[in-house]
């Protein structure tokens, strides 16, 4: 290949492209979940990690409580949550539709 030749030709994408933040907030993806996340409240921490590594933005505290919650509508069921908890306090479990 010459350094002519764009790798990135047949992607049909723009090489260098940035995506703007928070696009997740305008994409409901609850509608791809297989499973969902449940948190048992009086175990959580509230330490925020669930937010902090959720791709969708999904996990956020519950206003006066010491506990956050899931918006279902945006969750996709990555169970992301799940593995970063450090005191076990999320449970995925399978979606019924
Ligand atoms: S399952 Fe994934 S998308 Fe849903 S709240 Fe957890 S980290 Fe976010
Ligand atoms: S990661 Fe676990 S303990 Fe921390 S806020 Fe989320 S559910 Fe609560």
């Amino acid at each position: 290949m010459s350094q002519s030749e764009d790798p990135y030709e047949d992607l049909k994408i723009t090489t260098g492209a940035v995506v703007e933040p928070n696009t997740s907030r305008v994409n409901k993806t609850g509608s791809w979940r297989q499973f969902k996340p449940v948190i048992d409240a009086e175990t959580c921490i509230a330490c925020g990690q669930c937010d902090t590594f959720c791709p969708d933005q999904a996990a956020k505290p519950v206003e006066g409580e010491d506990f956050y919650a899931f918006d279902l509508d945006y969750c996709k069921g990555c169970g992301i949550c799940e593995e970063v908890c450090p005191v076990d306090a999320i449970d995925m479990i399978r979606e019924v539709k």
